[in-house]
């Protein structure tokens, strides 16, 4: 399986030896992912390291150079002054994505940057959903800040936390998203994919995939990514294993419930499982 949301945090203490992380990881079934980089000074400042996006890009290439399968996103403050040299330089440097998070700004504020992603053919991985930071950062994170990406036609990125608890909003924003390709076929190229990491607590897991899965949106399917947000600080083995175990209950469950009654529901793939955590990750990474 790939974990899609895979953070390296300061303040916990140090990452784990590339060789150890993978070792943990490869005890809950995860043999690749995405990795993403210590977080601009923006997000939290960190004593502990360099915060200079050059000395942060350096070292999650050099972390990720160690473990094969586990792919770098470098974190960006699109907001910074030189932005623009820092997606071209981590783009030429080899990172396979970017990750935002928009707590200080709303999305459409930095459209530019973006779009300047997306001509690099990399992935944006967003952050989405209420955030426990200490900003007023709600409202920039809410699904519908999301909505001003419709400019960019050719982005692919991910909304990550299902928009937690905005579960409704960005599963309808997901599904505007998808008529605005369909009413404009071949000018609208985006690509949304949204990313089931917690976020959506035990209480309400099950109705927020029951509506992911059940609602009759085009083809979810295709664009659930499956993740942890467990760090390579200590990857914790027991947490995605009983998140892994959560999520294919329900689903089974949901399954359960279209062959009760096949005619109130669209159907699912049966290889649903292996799309959300394997064959969709490789699709928004581009392979
Ligand atoms: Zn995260």
């Amino acid at each position: 399986m790939k974990d899609c949301h895979i953070h390296w945090m300061p303040l916990i203490g140090p990452a784990d030896p590339p060789e150890v992380f993978m070792k943990k990881a490869a005890k809950a079934g995860i043999d690749g992912g995405t990795v993403m980089s210590l977080p601009p000074v923006s997000f939290r400042p960190d004593p502990e390291h360099s915060q200079h996006w050059k000395d942060r890009l350096e070292t999650i290439l050099e972390y990720t150079s160690h473990t094969p399968g586990f792919h770098p996103f470098f974190w960006i403050d699109p907001t910074e002054a030189d932005a623009f040299e820092q997606i071209s330089i981590a783009a030429e440097a080899g990172v396979r994505g970017f990750k935002c998070i928009c707590n200080h700004f709303y999305p459409e504020e930095c459209l530019k940057q973006f779009s300047a992603i997306a001509e690099t053919n990399l992935p944006i991985h967003f952050h989405c959903g209420i955030l426990f930071d200490h900003h007023a950062s709600s409202n920039f994170l809410r699904p519908l800040a999301f909505e001003a990406l419709l400019q960019i036609k050719n982005i692919r990125f991910a909304l990550a936390h299902l928009g937690n608890p905005w579960v409704d909003e960005c599963i309808l924003l997901y599904a505007k998203f998808q008529a605005a390709m369909r009413n404009v076929p071949g000018v609208c190229k985006m690509r949304v994919f949204l990313d089931l990491t917690p976020g959506v607590s035990r209480v309400r897991r099950r109705d927020a995939l029951r509506m992911l899965l059940l609602s009759g949106y085009a083809d979810p399917a295709a664009d659930i990514l499956w993740g942890t947000d467990n760090r390579i600080n200590d990857y914790h083995s027991g947490e995605t294993i009983f998140w892994h175990d959560f999520d294919r209950k329900i689903i089974e469950e949901i399954f359960a419930e279209i062959h009760a009654a096949p005619n109130l529901y669209p159907a699912l793939p049966d290889d649903l499982w292996e799309r959300i955590t394997k064959t969709n990750y490789a699709d928004f990474l581009g392979n």
